[in-house]
């Protein structure tokens, strides 16, 4: 290939490759993952970081203004006539000193990057809007997706404010989050509801896409994830362009992980930062793929040497055992997660370290978040209570610099925080106690008061 930017299978021994107009999505030789790659050489690339500050000057023109196309010099798959933007990735690291002794962490060293305060609520924007950049680039008409709902969401927002396409997704029975089916059908998305799960869903999607020449947009599609790198160049700018010793982030379907390494082994590539940091990727135990086959079964990426066959008995048991993925943090509720093997490059690349945390470990750490100022959704909480482990565990120190990727909003999954800080006890168990909740350690609970001025009186100075 002679190109500046194409498609090529992330196994180095296998050389399949694809134009960057392909929609694929998946090496013609092996039929595994492929990267988006670019000849570096034949492209403009700032010799510093520094350059993009510049970009903040220029926020009347939509390229500069979005947080991922004003880095589009480290994505260059289109010319900028094809950007498709909606002002996503506004986000920006915030210091969370309140939040350091519930993880024990000495104060100015932990960081949250916020990316709730996305257009649709989530991180997903900042990897939809690349995908629709390429999708108007090769004149998609359709676009479709699985999801456990803010994939679904960022689609939906995409088709609906631009016009581009029609949205088409596909969602388990029963496991969306309330917040995040509002948006697809608020949104106008054709919203198909299969019997089974999240990985059901997904299986068929793939189908369905390519019988019918559909665009997907599940995080199998590259160009996603080259939107997702822009996450950690905002973490950099917020460290003034220095590299943190962690990222720490929760997996699902592992796109995120994949992104990240990505963007810091390019990096250092050009030359732009001197090391990588360390990733952390935190699972729910009860969707925790990729801790037992990473941290249980000591399965590395290993130059690409992989060992497929010990992955595959893996998912083969899970099949004969009917085991789905459980857990109240439902985005990250994923038995199989697609960009397994980039995970586990990124790991390599990054020497990372894979944690699982319960439902309970989860919902503390989100209602922690909330107590200290920034509301997300209980999967993004799995990096805060990942760190708290980690920190136990001795494996983070006490005065390394950490950066937790909050991945949703917090009003996305309003049933979990309610239930958690509910007074009753039927919803507690509905929700919570059935995934083995024992005890809202933080809860908030409403006061009940009678309507009389002297109770109401009495109970704010008894309470507050
Ligand atoms: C999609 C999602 C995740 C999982 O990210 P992956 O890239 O699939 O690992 C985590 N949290 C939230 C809020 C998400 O929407
Ligand atoms: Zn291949």
């Amino acid at each position: 290939m002679s190109e500046r930017a194409y498609q090529r299978c992330i196994q180095p021994t296998c050389g399949g490759t694809l134009a960057v107009d392909d929609t694929r999505f998946t090496c013609p030789r092996c039929g595994g993952l492929v990267d988006v790659v670019y000849d570096w050489s034949r492209l403009t690339v700032p010799d510093s970081l520094r350059f993009f500050e510049s970009r903040w000057s220029e926020r009347y023109d939509p390229l500069s203004w979005s947080g991922v196309w004003r880095f589009r010099e480290l994505l260059p798959f289109a010319e900028p006539r094809w950007v498709m933007t909606i002002g996503e990735g506004q986000t920006i690291l915030q210091r969370a000193d309140g939040l350091c002794s519930y993880v024990d962490l000495s104060r100015g060293c932990l960081f949250l990057q916020y990316e709730g305060m996305n257009p649709s609520g989530s991180f997903k924007d900042n990897g939809m809007t690349a995908a629709f950049t390429h999708a108007r680039l090769v004149g998609a008409q359709r676009a479709a997706c699985a999801s456990t709902g803010n994939t679904s969401a960022s689609l939906a927002v995409f088709c609906s404010a631009t016009g581009l396409m029609r949205a088409i997704i596909f969602i388990g029975s029963g496991k969306i989050a309330y917040g995040k089916l509002a948006q697809a059908l608020d949104h106008g998305a054709l919203t198909i509801q299969i019997t089974g799960d999240f990985d059901d869903a997904m299986q068929r999607v793939q189908q369905v896409s390519r019988q019918l020449g559909i665009y997907l947009v599940n995080s199998i599609n590259p160009f996603r994830l080259e939107g997702q790198k822009t996450i950690m160049y905002r973490v950099l700018e917020g460290l003034r362009w220095e590299v943190p010793d962690w990222v720490i982030v929760p997996g699902g379907n592992l796109g995120n992980v994949s992104a990240f390494g990505k963007a810091f082994y390019e990096l250092r590539q050009l030359g732009l930062i001197s090391r990588l940091p360390r990733l952390a990727v935190i699972n729910a135990t009860g969707a925790n793929t990729l801790y037992q086959l990473y941290e249980q079964q000591g399965v590395r990426w290993q130059g690409g040497a992989w060992p497929r066959q010990q992955v595959e008995r893996f998912f083969a048991e899970m099949q004969a055992h009917h085991r789905r993925a459980s857990t109240i943090a439902s985005a990250i509720e994923i038995n199989h997660p697609v960009n397994l093997p980039k995970a586990l490059r990124a790991l390599e690349w990054c020497n990372g370290v894979v944690r699982e945390v319960t439902d309970q470990e989860i919902l503390d750490a989100k209602a922690q978040v909330g107590a200290h100022g920034l509301g997300c959704e209980p999967a993004s909480a799995a990096s805060v209570a990942g760190l708290k482990r980690l920190r136990q565990e001795g494996i983070v120190g006490q005065e390394e610099r950490v950066v937790c990727v909050l991945t949703g909003h917090q009003l996305k999954d309003p049933t979990a925080t309610v239930a958690y800080h509910s007074t009753d006890p039927q919803m507690f168990e509905e929700v919570l106690g059935k995934r083995g909740v024992r005890r809202p350690t933080f809860a908030n609970r409403a006061v009940q008061v009678p309507n009389d001025l002297n109770e109401i009186i009495k109970a704010i100075e008894l309470y507050a």
